[in-house]
């Protein structure tokens, strides 16, 4: 079957939106209109019968906004007050778009320790497991009190890639900024190569990402999602880097359209998460 194809068959399906996929550029304020879309699109594929969990950033710019900060403000514990403010408020509307429809949204706040600690890795799983089984839709962020590692770098790609794992997801769709993985840096080659397919995540083109984001309501670049990349196709997970600008993308994406970069999922027994996690973890500022 073609791997594009083989998209309209998944069950478990992650959805992962970066903040600037969420917000105005020029305020940082929520984008409703493209939220409206967003849980209009995740409710019919529940009415699918298929299960879905959204990993939604954008609990900063949601709080910046309440409090009255222009620009993503600099210093990290200002950050994570934000966080604080915006992640409830951020539920609160996705509750009332999400019951709108008749589904159910539930948070989960989870940091990368909860998927090292064997404990919290057993009590998190449990936890979604049970919440899909209910038909719930699991709603996830970075637990930004407690961790700031997706603050900092990855604006949740790794977070995402986490879930996938633990929950042997069938498909993570990031949505983001850009179309998906180009052979260089669209914005300053213009003899870029768009890719569509990537059979194999080799060292090469893990090499290829960038660390740039380019917006000022997110953090995660290329490098962040090809990072995320490894970590769902070695768990066995199909992953698709496509743009955000539209959400409409997602059904699209579901019915084997050819939009985005596929990375194609072949479960590799010998990679260990933790060790992987481990060598990343040293980034994260610790005062
Ligand atoms: N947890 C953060 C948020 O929801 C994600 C990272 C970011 O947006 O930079 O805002």
């Amino acid at each position: 079957m073609n791997i594009r194809d083989r998209l309209k068959d998944k069950q478990r399906i992650i959805i992962k939106i970066g903040s600037s996929s969420l917000t105005h550029p020029g305020t940082g304020a929520l984008n409703l209109t493209k939220l409206e879309i967003l849980v209009r699109e995740i409710c019919d594929i529940r009415n699918m019968g298929k299960e879905v969990i959204l990993v939604s950033s954008g609990a900063i710019a949601v709080g910046r906004s309440a409090i009255g900060i222009s620009g993503r403000p600099e210093e990290l514990e200002v950050k994570q007050a934000c966080a604080a403010i915006g992640q409830a408020k951020l539920m609160m509307i996705y509750q009332k778009l999400f019951s709108e429809y008749g589904h159910m949204a539930a948070q989960i706040l989870i940091t990368k320790n909860t998927i090292t600690n064997p404990v919290s890795r057993r009590n998190a799983y449990n936890t979604f497991q049970e919440l899909l089984k209910l038909g719930a839709v699991p709603i996830v962020n970075e637990n930004d009190t407690v961790a700031t590692y997706e603050i900092q770098f990855g604006d949740n790609d790794t977070l995402s890639a986490l879930v996938a794992s633990l929950i042997e997801a069938d498909l993570l769709i990031l949505l983001s900024d850009i179309d998906g993985l180009f052979t260089d840096d669209p914005h300053q080659n213009p003899d870029a190569k768009f890719v569509e397919v990537v059979e194999e995540l080799d060292e090469n083109l893990l090499h290829m990402g960038k660390d740039t984001s380019g917006s000022d309501v997110g953090t995660g670049g290329m490098s962040a999602k090809l990072s995320a990349a490894k970590i769902a196709t070695t768990s066995g997970t199909d992953m698709v880097i496509a743009n955000g600008e539209d959400f409409h993308v997602i059904h699209k994406i579901m019915q084997g359209q050819n939009y985005g970069t596929i990375f194609v999922g072949k479960k590799d027994h010998s990679f260990s998460l933790v060790d992987y996690l481990r060598s990343i973890h040293h980034k994260e500022e610790v005062r």
